[in-house]
Parts: structure tokens; sequence; C-alpha cells
């Protein structure tokens, strides 16, 4: 079955490449000046790049490429390849002026090549292996679409010209081009920076600096229920919360290796008064001083750690307006120390945790899991013993099993210091995004020299275990938004339920209803503007709110309300009691 599905997806590659070459042919009778580089398919289509001289093509040039391509395709073209001599090739494609030809073929003839494979389209010919479809006439009509313009540096080098590329979608037929046209448009629709500022949940300012996100209330009320949420479930496993400081000495990130590790990536902080200090760029270290501050015995472990702060990353470029690349970032860490014979559980207990947590969004069933070991030909790129290392990987087989996680085993994925599972979910447009992580470590309790005295009174290292739950709550806010298209779930939407006065005699009334839903711990805000209840509405619909009221004479006295639900144009009517009761549960259970 597998098989299949991989041989249907290697003939859509093909018609991809095959369609770049009709692309050419149909630009070369276009634009007889333009020169070609190279045309490879892509995820999703094809792209050609090309030197168009003077030329400056824009994308309403596509319409006219795109009838040229289903011209040409119409006249059901063979695509002929021929074998031919490298000296010919090279002439022709000088003679041609087709310079960037030339520069690869000429670089075949160093490698030794003899002779080259040219296809010809029509009138067009074009330099490579292939393969291609045997004629255009296997191309069904709407089935691709030229996408979009990028400038490209010839072979990527930018002392090199800048050439023009075209990238174009293409699939199986016009219902798949369709589909995916759809998606695009869905994706713009929900993107988080679009989004993050409509629904106000966070900001940028020049002042402050590209990727240094800040976030209004709206957004921290989000950022506080995750955070509640997941230390709520923690507890229950026996973390403890703990805090530590966003500065440390050098000497710490030395111990860990993460100096080394991070070395282009660091902040460093001085002062005039001689203060050296570099902001964390993890958060795993400041925790072992924190078991390393008391002597522990056996009967202490395990000793379960969890915070939630800024952890600091000098990254390339911030992404403007955006949470997924940032330089600040908050981090949900937590790490169990434990005895090798404890190991097993706490793995068990972080993915029930894992577990707990996802399903309160709806996603846990729509994931796999990556049970990443060492690659085992190249045992330099890790540290640690490798009777450990087999211990750990039997070990998370073992749990694999056991809680039926279905892991599928990846060579070479492993972190540094020890194997891992890794949690990959689906959102809702279908995005892979891998975020929890459980991760064993036999090597950082031994390198800060951490210990604990055993029943005999004798010293041991314990084991260290690594977790991350939603990672940064920068990015996983980014990608909620998406997810969620910003109609969050009730328990975390930053207001639940929007009162809307029918006019200025009903605003009284809804300050007083909204008394009533505050003192049961329901977020709601008061829309008792000077504007038509419709615009009201429409107001509140953008904003995605679960439940909106609109309060007029029938509702005044607060025994009844008007309740309209997020997603349906019904009103429906219910006592305020009953409401109040219903939106609790509804939070309380985490309805998604
Ligand atoms: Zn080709
Ligand atoms: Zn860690």
């Amino acid at each position: 079955m597998e098989k299949e599905n991989m041989s249907e997806e290697n003939s859509l590659q093909i018609k991809r490449h095959s369609l770049s070459h009709v692309m050419a042919a149909a630009i070369k009778e276009l634009y007889p000046e333009a020169k070609f580089a190279i045309g490879p398919a892509i995820n999703n289509g094809f792209y050609y790049d090309i030197d168009f001289g003077d030329t400056k093509i824009t994308t309403n040039d596509f319409k006219k490429m795109e009838k040229k391509m289903a011209y040409l395709i119409k006249q059901n073209l063979k695509f002929e390849q021929r074998e031919e001599n490298i000296n010919e090739a090279l002439k022709k494609a000088h003679d041609n002026c087709e310079i960037y030809k030339e520069e690869l073929i000429s670089d075949l003839k160093k490698e030794g090549q003899e002779s080259v494979s040219i296809y010809k389209l029509g009138n067009f010919e074009d330099l490579c292996r292939g393969p291609h479809i045997d004629n255009t006439n296997k191309i069904k009509a709407g089935s691709f679409k030229l996408h979009k313009l990028a400038g490209a540096y010839w072979r990527g080098d930018e002392n090199n010209k800048m050439l023009t590329r075209i990238y174009a979608l293409a699939f199986e037929d016009k219902e798949g081009l369709t589909k995916h046209l759809n998606l695009i448009k869905e994706a713009e629709k929900r993107d988080h920076r679009k989004l993050g500022k409509e629904l106000d949940l966070f900001c940028f300012s020049d002042l402050v600096g590209p990727g240094l996100p800040m976030f209004t209330p709206k957004g921290v009320v989000i950022i506080d229920e995750l955070r509640k949420h997941i230390e709520d479930v923690c507890r229950g496993y026996g973390f403890e919360k703990v805090i530590t400081p966003h500065l440390a000495k050098i000497d710490l990130y030395e111990t860990s290796g993460h100096a080394k590790k991070f070395s282009d990536e660091l902040f460093r902080v001085s002062s005039i008064k001689g203060h050296e200090f570099v902001m964390k760029p993890v958060q795993c270290p400041h925790q072992t001083q924190i078991y390393a501050s008391k002597q522990r015995s056996y009967r202490d472990l395990p000793i379960r750690y969890m915070e939630s702060e800024k952890q600091y990353r000098a990254e390339k470029t911030g992404e403007v307006g955006g949470l997924s690349r940032v330089y600040a970032i908050t981090v949900e860490d937590g790490h169990s120390f434990c005895t090798v014979d404890q190991v097993k559980q706490e793995i068990v207990n972080m993915v029930k945790i894992i577990k707990e947590f996802y399903s309160a969004l709806g996603l846990w069933g729509n994931h796999w899991v990556s049970l990443s070991v060492r690659d085992y030909s190249h045992p330099e790129k890790y540290i640690g013993e490798e009777k450990d290392w087999d211990t750990c990987e039997r070990m998370l087989e073992e749990i694999s099993e056991e809680m039926n996680l279905k892991a599928i085993r990846k060579e070479g994925e492993a972190a540094l210091y020890g194997p891992k599972l890794d949690f990959m979910f689906k959102d809702s447009l279908g995005k892979e995004i891998q975020i929890p992580t459980v991760q064993v470590d036999f090597a950082t309790p031994k390198r800060f020299n951490l210990v604990y005295t055993d029943k005999n009174g004798q010293e041991q290292s314990p084991v260290m275990v690594h977790r991350a739950i939603l990672g940064s709550y920068e990015r996983f806010l980014s990608l909620l938004i998406e997810h969620f298209a910003g109609a969050f779930p009730i328990w975390l939407s930053p207001v639940q339920v929007k009162l809307i006065s029918v006019s200025e005699n009903h605003s009284e009334a809804c300050h007083n209803i909204s008394d009533k839903f505050k003192s049961e711990n329901i977020r709601v805000e008061i829309d008792d503007s000077n504007e038509t209840v419709g615009n009201k509405i429409r107001k509140a619909t953008q904003e995605k709110i679960p439940y909106l009221l609109v309060i007029g004479d029938k509702e005044a006295d607060g025994k009844m309300l008007s309740v309209r639900e997020r997603g349906s144009a019904d009103t429906k009517e219910i006592s305020t009691t009953d409401f109040i009761s219903k939106v609790k549960e509804e939070i309380e259970n985490k309805k998604v």
C-alpha cells in the first residue's frame, strides 16, 4: 500500500519536473532572449531559474505564460531524449549564448563525462537527465498554476547574478490544485501575525526592537491559562515550581556544554562595575544547581522541578511581526532527578502529562511518536557510556509497547546526551508540529557532580529526565492561533462572554449581568457603544468570542438571556442560572 503511494508521488514529481520544461519552452517563445539555469520539481510544484536580461518580469506576465503552456500541452508534444557528444553540446550552448547551460556542461566534462543527455520538446531543447513523462497529453488541463516570483542567485552564490525564479504549483488534476489553493488561502486567513493583531494578543515596538514581542492583556490571559493548566497537571505528578535568574556566569554553561553548543547564539551582558554574565540560553543547568544546593538521599528522589521562565538566543534575524522566531522565549521546562530504577516510571508519568495536556486542546490522538535513538555508525556524536545508552533505548521501547504509543524508531535523532521520545501533532491544516519531548540524560548530572547517598551510604549519580510539554509559550501561542483560527476553546478565550446592549437604556442592565458573571469567574466584556446591534454583533463575531448575549428589554431584569453561540446565527433563550452553570461546566471540563 505504502509502496503504491510512493510511486504515485514519484510519478507526480516527474510530471512536475516535465512541466518545468513546458514552462521553459513557453517562455523561450515569448522571450527569445531568456537564458535558462535549472528547473527542478519541488514540494507541490516546480520552479525554473531564468535570466530575462533587461526584461522585468512581474506576476502580470503569468497569464500569457500559462496560456502559452496550455497551447504547447495541447500539441501532444513528445519528450524525445538523445545523447549528444559533450563537445558538440558545449559548442551549441556557447553559440546560443546559453551561458548557464554552458557552465553546467563544462562541469560535466570536467567530471569526465563524454556525452550529455538532451531532451527535446517541440522546438525547445534542454540539458537534462530526466526522467520525464513521454507526452504532454499526460498533463491535465487546469492542473498547474504559476504561483510566485523570487530572486535567486545562480548556484546560490551571492557573488553571481541574481536570476528570476518562477515558482509554480502542479498537481495530478484541477481538483488537486484547487484543494491546495484553498489550503493556502485558509493558511493566510489563519496567519498568527494577522490574527494576533486583529485579536489584540501581542504587539511589537521599534523602540523595544524586532524579535521582542510584548503580550497584551488578552494575550496574557491565554498564556496564563496554559501555564495554570500545565502546572496543575504536573503537580499531580509531583513537580514543584522553581524560579531561576535570567543571568548566569559563563562557567555554568561551560560545565553543561551549552557554551560550546550555543557559542554564537549567546547574549553576553557586562557592566562598568566588572560584571560578566550571559543571558541563559537554556533552563536545565540552573536547575541542577538547586539540586546541588543540599545533601540528597535516595529517600528524597525523585526530585522534580518545573519553571516557566525566559531564555535568550541571539538568532540570526528576528521574524518580523511574528512569534515563531524571537530572541526572548518563555520556556516551560521541567526535570526529574531520580535513580536508575525510577527512570522508567518517570518517563511513563511524563507521557501521561503530555497526554493530559494535549487532550485538553483536542490534539491527542492526532499524533505519532518518534523513538529517537543514536546514529550507530557515529558514536562520537554523543556523550555518555554505551551501556547507559543501551539501557535507555531498551527502556523507551518497553514504554512505547506498554503504553501503546506505537513509536517509530528514528536512528540519528537522539539528543547529545541520550535517546528521547518526540511527539508530533498535526494541526487543523495538516501541518506537522513537533513540540513535546521526553529525554533521558545520564551525562549532565555527572558533569555537575550531582550525587545522592544510596541505601548503603555510597554516593551515586542521579539520572536527569528532561521533559518539554508545550515548548515555548511564544511559538505555542502562534500554533494555537493558527490551529483554532483564533476561535480558542472557551477555557482559553480571553473574553468568554460578550454582552451587547440594544440601546442606551440597557447599559445598566449589562453592567449588572456582567457583575454576576464576574463573580462566577467568567471573563466578560460589554459593548454598550452607540452603534447598531447588527454592527456590534458583527464586531464581536470577528473577535471570535464563544458567547454573545444581546441585552434588551426582555433580558433587562437578568432572569432570561438571548444567547448566540460562536459559529451559529441562531439565538437561544436560556435562564441566567442555567447559562452560568453551562459556561462554568464547559470551562471546567476544558471543552474543545
Ligand atoms: Zn528534465
Ligand atoms: Zn532540560
